[in-house]
């Protein structure tokens, strides 16, 4: 082949190295396939059927609701089926997340079942609530795991462990996880368990991530990798899970001391807690997925006596697509990190002139991660909202695609002439330091940063002697570079559904990097090219395409607002901030309402009968320097009441009378609140306990779910693909008293 030959061969070598960085973003998500269910495993189809029957026809059922006998009804029967008896657990529960200012309170109901072990002996719990929201059927949230605990449930009891497995049913998570507070403050059994699997999830696909253990975590690491099949877990996302709030019934059952893994599945957040979280949008998959990695897991807890004694210490870990797992102690990660870092500073001095080729790395990486992140940041002023809730691919292809065109526009620029073992030898420096200042904030992410940067130093320190050699062990450095990075990048996609969009692009970058660099001179131009039309296209295709669909829905829902002391009524919508129809009826308005802290689109409205919340003061009593005030309370007819302190009032406790919960003088929420659920709100005995007598003015608040008949009108009115979220249609209705 003649020179031009040549050049157009490279040239064409680069654009498919483009293409294909491209392409692999786009499939990473595809990464993990479901096993198939074998003969005396797990079985899907069975668990999904038994989910079916308790759920009947799939009505929303609120912790003490009606509907939630029904389920428990049906739930009993099913555990009988299976050979199980059952108990329930009756109580009274008001619980506060620790550090807030927020307590929940529900009558509970737990339905607890004990398979028993060969011996006896302590306990593994399993745990999944029962209950849903009062906006959806709550198929995956968590039917799910109440369908998991069943199949396991049936399994073992049919070739029992060697000790004893509990299952528990809990109710009223979705409020304040008051089944779970009520089971480990009040339960004997509690007593017993000295390990726990908990169950819960966050849409209705996605692969079963294991993204929460006991802490330090080498014990539950070491149980988990011995018994994992298909494993998807890694230790940025279990410390990452650490530094954001947690609202699952781990929370309560941590302080406990179990040995504990947490499975979740976080695919497609448009259906959780939404009428649309159902049966039919379930994944079976994910189901299997769940389920055959938790019977692997619970078999291998149950068999140890004391899962603490599994191992020690820290450890890091991740899995490699889906098919492998690596772990390693956290001090062998570190100080493997640190040596990798000194070899990659001693290649590149060795290259001599490190500060250019170091310059255009660096530059690649800030330049692509910050003209990414901004372009996204413009695309959402341009169409505002989450416009791409109904297709994420297509807005995170055009941020990915942005990100490499920049990267490559730096590269072609300023950074093609350089010599290639110079440059290699500056780009994975770069990525060694990055990785290293991020593993300074999130130890978890040293596994990310060894494997692939030892192979790339290994070629890079070969080259003189074999550019063959090099060429092969780079290209493999890169390759396991960016499928381990691609799961990280996938997993950030789902949970980060409300953006923002440039989370994902400094991960990106430093998968692309090492990639980019090696695109010769001549087809860089081409590159940068071929890019510039595929972001192009792809800003266009994300900014037209509808921002909803039937699969992932809208969210819209309607309240119908009144103030009984003010006599002022509205009606609001809450869209996560996207326009409102044209011609819906009404003349609508970005507010606040004070029922609530979001912006919603609100309308005046006529004012109608509802259910008025009250409470009636039983005693006041000295306490202190202050004083302890006893109250009944009542959501006169609706579904929930709640109670709301001013800022200033000095709180110290606040909860069910006679065991309030101690509240920190600051946190969130600013005013601090008490919310019952459920039929047994009504009369309610609560008490609070402020630190000073000043007189204060309380407000309440009464949500009956469902609207008003008034609001047919905006019911019909609501478009095609949107579901209420987060909360269903609501009337609620304020008042305020004096204490
Ligand atoms: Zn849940």
């Amino acid at each position: 082949m003649g020179q031009l030959g040549g050049s157009m061969a490279k040239t064409v070598h680069a654009l498919l190295v483009f293409a294909l960085l491209l392409a692999g973003f786009a499939l990473k998500g595809a990464l993990v396939e479901p096993p198939q269910a074998s003969a005396g495993e797990f079985n899907t189809p069975r668990a999904i059927a038994r989910l079916q029957r308790i759920l009947g026809d799939e009505r929303p059922h609120p912790v003490d609701s009606d509907a939630d006998d029904a389920v428990r009804g049906r739930l009993i029967a099913e555990l009988q089926a299976i050979g199980l008896q059952s108990r329930v657990q009756e109580t009274n529960d008001c619980s506060a997340m620790p550090k807030t200012r927020f307590v929940s309170c529900s009558h509970v109901r737990n339905v607890i079942a004990t398979i028993p072990g060969q011996k006896p002996g302590p306990q593994l719990l399993l745990n999944a609530h029962y209950d849903s929201t009062p906006t959806g059927p709550g198929a995956g949230d968590d039917g799910l795991g109440v369908a998991v605990l069943l199949e396991v449930g049936s399994i073992l009891k049919a070739n029992p462990p060697p000790r004893p497995v509990t299952l528990l049913f809990n109710e009223g998570e979705e409020f304040g996880l008051n089944g779970a507070h009520a089971f480990v403050r009040a339960d004997p059994q509690a007593k017993q368990v000295n390990s726990l699997i908990n169950i819960d999830t966050r849409g209705v696909t996605g692969p079963a991530v294991m993204y929460e253990t006991s802490e330090p975590n080498g014990a539950a690491l070491n149980l988990y990798a011995g018994a994992t099949k298909r494993p998807y877990a890694n230790s940025i996302s279990t410390d990452f899970a650490r530094l954001i709030p947690n609202t699952t019934d781990v929370v309560f059952f941590r302080p406990a001391g179990w040995t504990l893994l947490n499975w979740a599945i976080v695919g497609n957040e448009t259906r959780y807690h939404s009428p649309g979280d159902n049966i039919a949008a379930l994944d079976p998959n994910s189901v299997r997925h769940v389920g055959t990695e938790v019977l692997a897991a619970s078999r291998a807890m149950a068999t140890v006596s004391d899962p603490a004694k599994a191992g020690s210490g820290r450890t890091v870990f991740t899995d490699i697509a889906g098919r492998s797992f690596f772990h390693l102690p956290l001090l062998v990660a570190a100080t493997l990190l640190a040596l990798l870092v000194i070899a990659a500073f001693v290649l590149a001095w060795r290259s001599s002139a490190l500060k250019k080729p170091l310059g255009v790395a660096a530059a690649m990486t800030i330049g692509g991660t910050i003209t990414a992140g901004a372009v996204s940041v413009l695309a959402n002023l341009a169409r505002l909202g989450d416009f791409w809730r109904a297709y994420p691919l297509a807005v995170y292809m055009a941020v990915y695609a942005t990100l490499l065109l920049a990267m490559g526009f730096v590269w072609w620029w300023w950074g093609r002439a350089l010599e290639r073992r110079r440059m290699r030898a500056a780009a994975w420096l770069l990525v060694l330091v990055i990785g290293a200042a991020l593993s300074l904030a999130l130890p978890g992410a040293t596994i990310f940063f060894l494997i692939a940067p030892a192979i790339a130093l290994i070629g890079i320190a070969v080259s003189d002697r074999s550019p063959f050699a090099a060429n092969l062990l780079i290209t493999l450095a890169i390759v396991i570079q960016f499928v381990m990075f691609a799961e990280i990048l996938a997993l950030l996609e789902m949970l980060l559904i409300d953006g923002p969009l440039a989370a994902v692009t400094l991960l990106a970058a430093l998968a692309a990097l090492p990639a980019i660099i090696e695109i010769d001179a001549k087809a860089s131009r081409w590159a940068v090219l071929g890019t510039l039309i595929a972001a192009l296209g792809l800003w266009v295709a994300a900014l037209a395409i509808p921002r909803s669909s039937a699969e992932r829905p809208l969210q819209f829902s309607i309240d119908y607002f009144r103030d009984a002391t003010k006599q002022r009524a509205s009606w609001s919508v809450a869209t996560k901030q996207a326009p409102l129809p044209r011609g819906y009826p009404g003349q609508w308005s970005k507010q606040v309402l004070p029922y609530n802290g979001r912006t919603r689109w609100v309308s005046a409205a006529p004012l109608l009968d509802t259910p008025i919340p009250s409470a009636i003061i039983l005693s006041t009593e000295p306490s202190g320097a202050g004083r302890t005030v006893r109250l009944s309370l009542s959501p006169g007819g609706g579904n929930t009441v709640a109670i709301r302190f001013q800022k200033n009032a000095k709180l110290l406790a606040l909860g069910l009378a006679g065991s309030p919960v101690a509240l920190p003088p600051k946190g969130e929420p600013d005013k601090p609140l008490l919310r019952c659920t459920g039929r047994s709100c009504e009369g309610l005995q609560i008490e609070a306990i402020f630190a000073d007598n000043r007189p204060i003015e309380v407000e309440l608040f009464s949500t009956r779910f469902g609207l008003p008949p008034q609001g047919q009108p905006l019911e019909a009115a609501r478009p095609r693909n949107a579901i209420p979220q987060y909360a269903p249609d609501s009337t609620i209705t304020m008042s305020r008293v004096k204490l």
